[in-house]
């Protein structure tokens, strides 16, 4: 899909935040072609690019932007479906401060974009490729991004937890695999730091219907993969990448990340001007690129 694409119609649904328990009404509306990925807090007036330009303070439990007086939080899972589902162009009209958890996945996301149905635009779709690598590294926690001619994501967690103690993936993305391996796999969270979570006023509105709750011995609800926990985090990672501003074109390996690690990385990439450019998306891959490839596989080592 070498063009620009936009919803062929308004889609709306109603949901409530995970962290505030408030409920919310969002729209996505269809946008022009170069407008990109904007929210717009209707209570308030303010518009907020999906860009890492607006990044609000600590990005830890979930990623939000900021503008002026106004805040939109919890935009990665919606992000997510957008960009996987081909979604350049939107208007995200919402009159509350956090996107609806819905049930802790992109599955409803993309149940709703795909109801609305895209279209293209007049205007070539550019994506940002990657030359040479870009890494950064926090602790044991490392991110990077090698030069692929598509959009592949290897992740590695390890949790000091029996059920998590490490789980890996590598998926090429494309819309059909995001749609059936990643989409559908729910945020997570550990029950002893529920209570912790409730008394800062956050994780008012989780429950067994919007997240995994993992137990000193297992989980409390059925897992809808075995790996649902490693699958969320790519369903994260590519949700803050969305805030690049430009789809990917190269091999992203995270090893333990979360949003803070992900929105910095975003950041940093966008600093390191001569580690990638923008083409169209029609345009085959850049020559160099491929010999800059690292002979092994990042994810192994970053797995050790
Ligand atoms: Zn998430």
């Amino acid at each position: 899909m070498p063009a620009q694409r936009t919803l062929r119609q308004v889609a709306s649904c109603t949901g409530i935040g995970l962290h505030s328990g408030q409920k919310v009404s969002i729209a996505l509306k269809p946008a022009p072609a170069n407008f990109g990925i904007r929210f717009f807090r209707a209570d308030k007036g303010v518009e907020i690019p999906a860009h890492v330009d607006y990044l609000g303070g600590v990005q830890q439990l979930q990623t939000g932007l900021s503008r002026d007086h106004a805040s939109v939080e919890t935009v990665e899972h919606l992000l997510s479906a957008l960009r996987s589902l081909g979604v350049d162009n939107v208007l995200i009209e919402l009159n509350q401060a956090e996107v609806p958890i819905m049930d802790g996945s992109a599955a409803p996301w993309v149940y709703l974009i795909q109801s609305a149905g895209t279209r293209e635009l007049g205007a070539p779709r550019q994506v940002l490729e990657i030359l040479s690598p870009v890494e950064v590294q926090d602790g044991d926690k490392r991110i990077a991004v090698y030069p692929f001619g598509r959009f592949k994501v290897s992740y590695t967690i390890s949790f000091d937890h029996p059920l998590m103690r490490h789980q890996e993936k590598t998926l090429e993305i494309t819309e059909q695999v995001f749609v059936d391996e990643i989409a559908p796999a729910r945020t997570f969270g550990f029950l002893k730091e529920v209570e912790l979570l409730r008394q800062r006023g956050q994780a008012l509105g989780g429950s067994l219907d919007n997240a995994i709750v993992i137990g000193e011995t297992g989980v409390l609800n059925a897992l809808r993969f075995e790996d649902e926990f490693v699958r969320h985090k790519m369903l994260d990672a590519i949700g803050d990448l969305a805030l690049l501003g430009h789809p990917v074109r190269g091999h992203l390996v995270v090893h333990r990340g979360g949003h803070a690690l992900h929105t910095a990385f975003a950041a940093e990439l966008l600093r390191q001007r001569d580690a990638w450019h923008l083409v169209d998306a029609s345009e085959s891959v850049a020559a160099p690129a491929a010999a800059r490839v690292p002979a092994r596989p990042a994810v192994r080592s970053a797995a050790r």
